[in-house]
């Protein structure tokens, strides 16, 4: 029935820990899962690739403020025989035994995640108040959802009641052997040239002690590696890729394009 989620290829994931088998067991005992980390970490490939490896469909949804409890549950709609019922995204996920996964949960409005509470705990089910319907999960269903405890977590947090539903894996940049490995293998640059983002990377983060909200992703060194296999030179991808979009303060600018200048 969710054919169109299944991932039929074997997405490419760098295991940084025991992350791959401590979520096969988490889903197998039925434990809804958070994957903390910050942006750009792999987060979203590691379960591309665990939905690969259990076969399970993956439904993937990205959290907004304006997001309602009947964009992720359904609403009743007029066609030309009148109204019928659309399942939102969850209830496909749950009927069918997908693996559901809320991106950057915290966006979400904490009434709209009021949805998800009977789905996360003995009961697994999904009341839809609007049609009167109680769907059961599916053995095979999962709720995932994914959440930045940096900077977001000063402002926004999930609520006591929703976070105590869940275990969590903590994701972090991987290390730098790990990491210049998969910038090599996602941007197509050579390993030499891997480390040198991937010190650069590392440079950025120390720049959160300075005043950085967050250092350089994995997904950003990427960018810049794609540049520069793309025949971009060093200091213009990493310019373009990591240190503009990161900052608009000249004086952290200026010391990104240091470290870079410093690899080069
Ligand atoms: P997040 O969901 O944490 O924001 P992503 O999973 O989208 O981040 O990661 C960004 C990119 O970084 C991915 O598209 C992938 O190319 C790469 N990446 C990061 N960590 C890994 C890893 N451990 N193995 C393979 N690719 C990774």
């Amino acid at each position: 029935m969710l054919a169109d989620y299944l991932i039929r290829h074997e997405p490419y994931y760098h295991p940084v820990g025991d992350e791959v088998a401590l979520f096969a067991a988490a889903c197998a005992a039925r434990l809804p899962m958070i994957l903390k980390g910050p942006t750009g970490c792999g987060k979203t490939r590691f379960l591309e690739h665990m939905a690969w490896r259990l076969r399970r469909p993956l439904v993937t949804i990205a959290c907004h403020e304006d997001m309602s409890a009947p964009d992720l549950v359904g609403r009743w709609l007029l066609d030309a025989g009148g109204t019928v019922w659309h399942d939102g995204p969850l209830t496909r996920a749950v009927r069918h035994g997908a693996l559901c996964y809320l991106d950057e949960v915290v966006e979400a409005r904490s009434d709209t995640l009021v949805a998800i509470h009977p789905l996360t705990d003995a009961r697994r089910m999904l009341p839809l108040e609007r049609s009167g319907e109680v769907v059961p999960a599916h053995p095979d269903f999962l709720l995932v959802v994914s959440y930045n405890p940096g900077y977001q977590a000063l402002q926004k947090d999930l609520k006591e009641s929703t976070k105590q539903r869940f275990g969590a894996l903590a994701f972090t940049y991987p290390e730098p052997d790990a990491e210049a490995a998969i910038v090599a293998h996602e941007s197509g640059v050579d390993e030499i040239c891997a480390r040198r983002l991937v010190r650069v990377g590392a440079a950025s983060r120390a720049l959160v002690a300075e005043g950085l909200t967050e250092g350089a992703s994995t997904r950003m060194l990427i960018h810049a590696g794609r540049l520069i296999a793309g025949g971009i030179g060093f200091a213009s991808a990493c310019a373009l890729a990591v240190a503009t979009p990161l900052t608009d303060d000249p004086a952290l600018r200026d010391a990104l394009a240091a470290a870079v200048a410093a690899q080069v």
